[in-house]
């Protein structure tokens, strides 16, 4: 009879921590220490990599101990089916959720995005590279919606190219997806199971309140001259919804619906003629479009993101994010049930 191989989980390494004790792992997350063990136990347990199968090492006792503890500290799991092994571009996202499910089952994790659909709405810098991550990743389907011209000021790495421009931002990304992620499906009409809305200077209320009256889970990102707030992800019926949010802070600044109101009236900055507005800075588009995605996968995994609830304000020049967390606002009755009746609306002392 064989026997499934035993291996650590993938990318942890055993390291010497003095002649008794061996460290497994870095993350603080999951790293354990194993103490107690003779110096040919150290000696042996550091030659160990994530391809040793520990199947073969269990014959000595105080070995089988050691495995039995990992094991315990779930550092350990049997090798998947061979016909799960994710091989290519997704390799190291399977490795890295291994670590981080409970069952170590990461490659589960990325064959199930085959069968996502995510909307990307807003393909400049940052849209752009939202839907490149989302394809590499293994995302099966992505939903893309900017028929503005890429400009020059779109250009940007894992963005558009300089022969993008001219062409309608979502042909542009369609092409672009072709050679990295030939598989995934652009022109199918399908309902999303998320949305991501890159927005310049404020997030338009009307589009937010469709989705959220279509109980689409959507993530916002607004993208200012200098700043970005990525987030909070709203799940339709359960946490702040984006109106809850002017509605925040129409209460801290009255003005604010009025100033709303022009900024969504104006053409978003990017879209205007050639020699106007300014486009979206890159290091800003790439950190805002690699947070927005992990939020996205992160979701899809089963989990819940950080940002539900919260927002992520990332500035020039360090971009280091701060964050805010809201709550519901009693007066706009999104997470209320249908039919319930809606609060009086909140009156300025
Ligand atoms: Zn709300």
């Amino acid at each position: 009879m064989t026997r499934t191989p035993l291996r650590l989980r993938p990318g942890l390494r055993v390291l010497p921590r003095g002649d008794d004790a061996v460290q497994v792992g870095l993350d603080p997350r999951w790293a354990v220490v194993v103490e107690g063990l003779d110096p040919a136990e150290v000696a042996l347990w550091c030659s160990v990599d994530d391809t040793t199968d520990l199947t073969s090492l269990t014959r000595a006792s105080a070995v089988t101990a050691t495995v039995a503890a990992l094991r315990t500290a779930g550092l350990l799991r049997p090798d998947p089916p061979r016909a799960d092994v994710v091989r290519g571009p997704t390799a190291g996202d399977a490795a890295a959720w291994a670590l981080l499910r409970p069952d170590g089952a990461g490659e589960s994790v990325v064959r199930a995005r085959a069968a996502a659909v995510v909307g990307v709405v807003g393909l400049g810098a940052t849209g752009a590279q939202v839907a490149r991550l989302l394809a590499t990743a293994g995302v099966g389907t992505l939903l893309l919606d900017d028929e503005a011209p890429v400009r020059s000021t779109d250009v940007a790495a894992g963005a558009h190219r300089w022969s993008d421009v001219g062409a309608p931002r979502a042909t542009a990304v369609r092409r672009a997806l072709r050679d990295v992620a030939p598989d995934v499906r652009v022109d199918h009409d399908a309902e999303p199971d998320a949305v991501v809305v890159v927005e310049h200077d404020a997030a338009d209320p009307a589009r937010a309140a469709m989705l959220t009256s279509a109980s689409v889970p959507h993530l916002s990102v607004v993208v200012r001259a200098a700043d970005a707030v990525v987030g909070p992800w709203v799940r339709p019926g359960d946490g702040p919804c984006l109106r809850c949010l002017d509605l925040h802070r129409a209460d801290a600044d009255p003005a604010w619906p009025r100033v709303l109101a022009a900024v969504a009236g104006r053409p978003a900055r990017g879209t205007a003629p050639a020699g106007g507005a300014a486009g979206e800075v890159g290091v800003l588009a790439a950190a805002c479009a690699a947070l927005a995605s992990a939020q996205v996968l992160t979701m899809l995994a089963g989990a819940v993101p950080a940002l539900c609830g919260t927002t992520a304000e990332i500035g020039l020049p360090d971009l280091v994010p701060r964050l805010r967390t809201w709550s519901p606002h009693p007066d706009c009755g999104c997470t209320k049930p249908p039919g319930a009746v809606p609060a009086e609306p909140a009156r300025d002392g």
